[in-house]
């Protein structure tokens, strides 16, 4: 079939599709594109002059897949990259599709997608990239991926179909382990973390996901933990041990609700990064983007400007002021997620305020039972004012209630919303921590209360 016809074709439906007002349009094209001609998105991006880039991962995709096109925009590519939530094939195809000309042209020099962790094997053969960033395994949506040591071996299935070179986050065991699918131990790069400040909160390990070592399977032992299973391990049967970073945060300046000051060694040279997103886990989405900026050639100077004016993806932390309050919103799918998020905002407030929006639709994860996996108890101040809503609220009040934290559920989100800043004194701050469903609901809602474009940055 010609080409020019497949895309004639799938454009088209792209635009009915957005006509008749279908969630966005999204995957269509690229759900007719595999009928018409499977090869399309491998024979679109093969035209691409610098190739393509994947990420993958648990956790902060999203977030660092923006931060490296940002990178590579400074330093001069054009980036084509798939947009929020359209992370499978055929949103990748769709992306490729409607950034195409009927003649089958890109303007783009470079690919850039985020891939979930189950898909990247489906994609990786046709798609050939070049470059592979794996950012963390956390348990997540456990109905959907099945066990880490199986998303694993997906991502390595998808790693060994390619001649990538690949970009792993040398302090979580699992994702360090992908080295073996590497076609060569030249392709493999590390980034993590050396040190973080003496005073960081010590997250208790109940958070943690994968202790054991991916190769012989003994209990490893870790002299640090920076959160969940990310630290510095050795396993005591066998060689496996953390790799030595090439991309290392050396020493962190200051960390706090607002960003973090740190230094990071490219190849042991060190520069300097101020980086505006709060939390360890964007620590590590800085370091990853920084990691593959040198290994496509971009000089970390203009790597560490750039994460210097970055502004949060959509949803994950956003911050607004709404009668006299300051509001967060802090998007939460999952328990490292959420243990970071209470560490980072809410461990060291003196009686912060609280909203826990939980809800069990498709696109939260049917099963809420990893509430139960965060140490609540540590990390919520017993003073704090906590108000539980959503379809799961009363799940939430009860695990709130067994860390010995009261709650209340307000079971309509308008009016949880609205009594929460009514608890908040004026010229305070309160925290919503919603699920993703919830998070748009909300969003929607404050949307409404106050001019979005000039508070929402
Ligand atoms: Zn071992």
């Amino acid at each position: 079939m010609p080409l020019w016809f497949t895309l004639a074709v799938t454009k088209a439906a792209a635009t009915l599709s957005r006509l008749l007002g279908r969630g966005g349009g999204h995957a269509l094209p690229g759900v007719i594109a595999e009928r018409l001609d499977p090869r399309l998105a491998g024979r679109l991006a093969a035209s691409l002059p610098h190739g393509v880039i994947m990420v993958t991962g648990t956790n902060g995709k999203t977030t660092t897949t923006k931060l490296i096109a940002s990178i590579l925009e400074a330093n001069g590519e054009r980036v084509l990259t798939n947009s929020t939530g359209s992370n499978l094939k055929r949103g990748i195809t769709s992306a490729l599709i409607s950034a195409a000309s009927l003649r089958g042209r890109l303007e783009a020099t470079v690919g850039l997608f985020e891939v979930d962790e189950a898909s990247l094997r489906r994609v990786t053969g046709e798609l050939k990239p070049d470059h592979i960033v794996v950012l963390n395994l956390f348990r997540d949506q456990l109905d959907r991926y099945g066990e880490l040591d199986t998303t694993a071996a997906l991502i390595g299935e998808g790693i060994a179909a390619t001649t990538a070179r690949l970009y792993l986050n040398a302090d979580d065991p699992l994702v360090a382990s992908l080295h073996r699918y590497a076609s060569s131990p030249d392709l493999v790069h590390y980034f993590g973390v050396d040190e973080l400040p003496p005073d960081a909160p010590d997250v208790p390990p109940t958070a943690s996901d994968s202790d054991r070592c991916p190769v012989c399977r003994s209990r490893l032992e870790f002299s640090r933990t920076f959160y969940g299973h990310i630290g510095h391990y050795a396993c005591p049967t066998c060689d496996v041990v953390r790799p030595t970073p090439d991309v290392a945060v050396t020493a962190v300046d200051s960390a706090d609700a607002t960003g973090s000051r740190f230094t990071v060694a490219v190849d042991g040279r060190p520069t300097e990064v101020v980086f505006p997103l709060a939390g360890t886990y964007n620590m590590y989405n800085a370091l990853a983007a920084m990691s593959l900026a040198h290994g496509c050639g971009v000089a970390p100077a203009v790597a560490a400007e750039t994460l210097a004016g970055t502004v949060a993806a959509f949803g994950r932390v956003e911050e607004l002021t709404l009668d006299g309050r300051r509001l967060f919103l802090l998007l939460v799918k999952n328990p490292v997620g959420l243990t970071q998020v209470l560490e980072t905002f809410v461990s060291r407030e003196a009686a912060p305020h609280l909203l826990f929006a939980v809800s069990d639709l498709d696109a939260d994860g049917r099963d809420v039972s990893w509430l139960w996996d965060v140490p609540m108890e540590a990390l919520i101040p017993s003073d704090a004012v906590v108000l539980t809503t959503g379809i799961r609220g009363a799940d939430m009040t009860l695990r709130l209630h067994y860390a010995g934290v009261a709650s209340e559920e307000v079971e309509d989100v308008p009016s949880a919303v609205e009594r929460l800043v009514r608890e908040i004194p004026v010229g305070g701050t309160g925290y919503i921590l919603p699920t993703y469903t919830a998070m748009l609901a909300i969003r929607k809602l404050l949307a409404q209360r106050t001019s979005m474009q000039e508070v929402w940055r």
